[in-house]
């Protein structure tokens, strides 16, 4: 996690806490002009306000990581500790270690104090209930609509606190309604696409006979849009929502879904954001309908644009199904779609920065880099709130500090919730810090570095 306790080599960070009712944006150049040297994604200063723990345990998590065996087994793993070990055992070795790195915490006390230091460093805090479901783990109506009260109230702390400017939060379909329904719809929609306007109808609380679903799921799937519209109506003009992708096999649903809450939102700038993996195959060509749609039908459109992070799964799917990897054959390709999709949203932002807005959602340097340049050769301001920047919690803090200092809006992704909430989440940050490549491998470094200099002051690159 970042910072969570205060390191020595930044004392008058303590002061800056008592500060906390100033403008977070003042607060940070403060502190920015109080850093001895400037941050560069080379610069291990970026590790300076992290506590001994905090370096400790995030050169251990990012060494575990860097075993595929353990990596690729961690699920396994975690279940079979789970069951030795107990709930309460469990949640001690969890909360300590791999949790307290990726997740905030659990309850709006221990989020604040996170998101606190957070804003101090120039870094904007962007919520995450990370509850998800996939196939076979349906639970009932009721447990959806406790999800969505956790929505809601994720809505009110993003709002309420003055952690951030702009403030964003992610959410997740599948919390809301079964993810079999979205597989069907997803079927369905193949065949025969769905008219927007019917979505929008039901979201605002007409009850419409879906064709293709039966009497309860259409029942089921109206109860999900009311959820997903008492959202819509409680952020709309104070959070931006930013709509999570998933995996292809419900994807098409989710996009449905999430263009029918732009049309309605989206009137006169951009509230609902939904998401585009471009590991995809046909990301870019989804990309461009979305932009063609939102100009058709009059709605503003917010991207976030992400490689994906079922990559593993998404692959073993189609490999047992017989079907076409629906992935980019190799990572260069993935960079290369990211790249040419983020072109393309930027060339949009710079002609109408008032109907397209983007979060460049990655920890790859070269592309941070490459979006910074190109604002800049189209004029698009660092922090005029059509383009900023992403990555989450416990991962990536030099790409972070730096992108803050040179003056962009970052956003952190924070998770919070219960270990038992937020294990599939955990699991995952395990195995995307495998593929995340250079990225950790640097932060790897850097982290090292920083320890170095603590130990021997002397070295070269001590303070
Ligand atoms: C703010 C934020 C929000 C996010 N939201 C979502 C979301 O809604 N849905 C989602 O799926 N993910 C989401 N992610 C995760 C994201 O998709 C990536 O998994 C993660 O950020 C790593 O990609 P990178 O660009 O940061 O790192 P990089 O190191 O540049 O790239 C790693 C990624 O490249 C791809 N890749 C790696 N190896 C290969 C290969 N051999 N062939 C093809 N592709 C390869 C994979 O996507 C892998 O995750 C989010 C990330 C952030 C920061």
């Amino acid at each position: 996690m970042m910072c969570s306790r205060l390191g020595p080599s930044l004392p008058h960070l303590l002061s800056l806490r008592l500060l906390c009712t100033e403008a977070p944006r003042m607060v940070a150049t403060r502190l920015s002009n109080r850093l001895p040297a400037p941050l560069a994604f080379k610069d291990p200063s970026a590790f300076r306000v992290k506590s001994w723990g905090e370096l400790l345990r995030a050169l251990g998590i990012f060494q575990f990581c860097s075993f595929p065996v353990l990596v690729n087994n961690c699920g396994k793993l975690m279940s079979i500790a789970r069951t030795v070990l107990g709930r309460r055992g469990f949640s001690l070795l969890l909360r300590p270690t791999v949790y307290a790195q990726f997740v905030a915490g659990e309850n709006e006390r221990e989020i604040s104090k996170s998101m606190e230091k957070m804003s101090m460093l120039g870094l904007r805090p962007m919520l995450a209930v990370p509850i998800e479901e996939d196939l076979g783990e349906s639970t009932g109506e009721k447990r959806y609509d406790e999800n969505m009260e956790s929505m809601l109230e994720c809505v009110r702390m993003s709002h309420t606190n003055t952690w951030s400017k702009d403030p964003m939060m992610q959410l997740k379909i599948t919390a809301l309604l079964r993810p079999e329904l979205c597989v069907k719809l997803t079927t369905l929609i193949s065949q025969q696409p769905y008219d927007l306007n019917l979505l929008v109808r039901a979201l605002d609380g007409e009850q419409i006979n879906f064709p293709g679903l039966d009497g309860n799921e259409i029942a089921h799937f109206l109860c999900g849009l009311q959820r997903l519209n008492k959202i819509g109506e409680a952020s709309v003009n104070k959070v931006r929502v930013l709509v999570d992708a998933e995996y292809t096999y419900m994807n098409p649903a989710l996009s449905l879904v999430t263009t029918a809450m732009m049309k309605k939102f989206n009137k006169d700038g951009a509230w609902i954001w939904n998401t585009y993996q471009c590991y995809l195959k046909e990301s870019r060509s989804l990309l461009l309908e979305g932009l063609l749609l939102s100009k058709n039908e009059g709605f503003c459109l917010g991207v976030k644009l992400v490689r994906g992070a079922y990559m593993d799964k998404e692959r073993k799917l189609a490999e047992k199904e017989g079907r076409l990897d629906p992935i980019h054959q190799s990572w260069e390709d993935t960079n290369n779609s990211y790249n040419g999709s983020l072109d393309v949203m930027l060339e949009a932002i710079s002609q109408k920065p008032e109907r397209y807005r983007i979060i460049v959602a990655t920890h790859n340097e070269e592309s941070v880099r490459r979006a910074a340049e190109r604002m800049e050769q189209l004029g698009i301001d660092k922090d005029g709130g059509s383009v900023c920047f992403g990555q989450l919690l416990g991962m990536c803090d030099h790409v972070s500090l730096t992108m803050a200092k040179e003056g962009y809006a970052v956003y952190k992704s924070v998770p919070y919730g219960s270990v038992d909430d937020t294990l599939p989440y955990l699991v995952r940050r395990a195995q995307e810090n495998r593929t995340v490549l250079q990225g950790i491998r640097k932060e790897r470094d850097l982290l090292k570095q920083e320890l170095r200099r603590r130990l021997c002051p002397g070295l070269r690159g001590g303070s």
